[in-house]
């Protein structure tokens, strides 16, 4: 129901656990988040409150790192456990998506998955997203391609918002029928659901039009339709107070 994810020079968790709490108040059942740290990447996912998923963090805390992304999940497809809470993984671990929203063809894509030999872990329709990025980004090398690809195939409404152990400094994130609000800062940028997310951070940010993919680096973001074809990112000023 929430969706935060940060590129820059702060601790990604730090600042994507602050910004999923002010992001609570759209309710959830369970939290997760993924960071990328030393060349690999690390995640933790608890059903309840993000007070659990804080405690999780303390009892097993992750590397430190300054790529991340997290979650506040809403349950559509498979109940509030552990394992259906997001980031889910491909079966590599290299890979980690975020969603809201419902992916309608996710059983055709899971079938099709399960004949070419992923294991997977949830019941979730999210999760087929991870395995296809996972494929898609070892045939292409880029992120932000492999979401085009993988969008194109997608039915449904959803935000996604995915990292990758090999593009370290990038976050990507695609909306259709489902909202994402880019927040641009001085060498960080934000991604989430609602600009209450980063706006102690930032207050330029730009609305991601349907059917797009943006690419975010430290040194700034780069948008296109799932085709690839470049849009416009018009920024406007945030002027609102928390
Ligand atoms: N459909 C997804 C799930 O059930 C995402 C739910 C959400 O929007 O939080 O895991």
């Amino acid at each position: 129901c929430g969706i935060v994810g940060y590129v820059g020079a702060q601790s990604a968790l730090d600042v994507v656990i602050a910004g999923l709490k002010r992001l609570e108040y759209r309710g959830y059942d369970s939290a997760g988040v993924a960071v990328l740290a030393d060349g690999g990447l690390a995640a933790a996912k608890k059903a309840g409150k993000l007070l659990n998923l804080e405690k999780e963090l303390t009892d097993r805390p992750l590397p430190s790192g300054s790529t991340g992304i997290g979650h506040t999940r809403w349950a559509t497809h498979g109940g509030p456990t552990d394992a259906n809470a997001h980031p889910h993984l491909d079966n590599a671990g290299r890979v980690a998506v975020v969603h809201n929203g419902i992916i309608e063809n996710f059983a055709a894509l899971r079938a099709e998955l399960a004949e070419r030999g992923h294991d997977l872990a949830s019941e979730t329709d999210t999760e087929v997203v991870a395995h296809l990025l996972a494929e898609e980004f070892s045939s292409c090398g880029e992120l932000a391609e492999a979401m085009r690809l993988v969008c194109r195939r997608l039915h449904g409404a959803f935000t996604l918002v995915a990292v990758h152990a090999d593009e370290p400094d990038v976050v990507v994130g695609a909306r259709r029928n489902s909202p994402l609000v880019v927040g641009v800062g001085d060498g960080e940028a934000f991604l989430a659901s609602d600009v209450a997310a980063f706006i102690a951070h930032t207050r330029s940010a730009v609305e991601l039009g349907q059917d797009q993919v943006v690419e975010l680096r430290r040194d700034g973001v780069t948008v296109t339709d799932f085709d690839g074809a470049p849009a416009d990112v018009r920024s406007y000023h945030v002027d609102w107070d928390l």
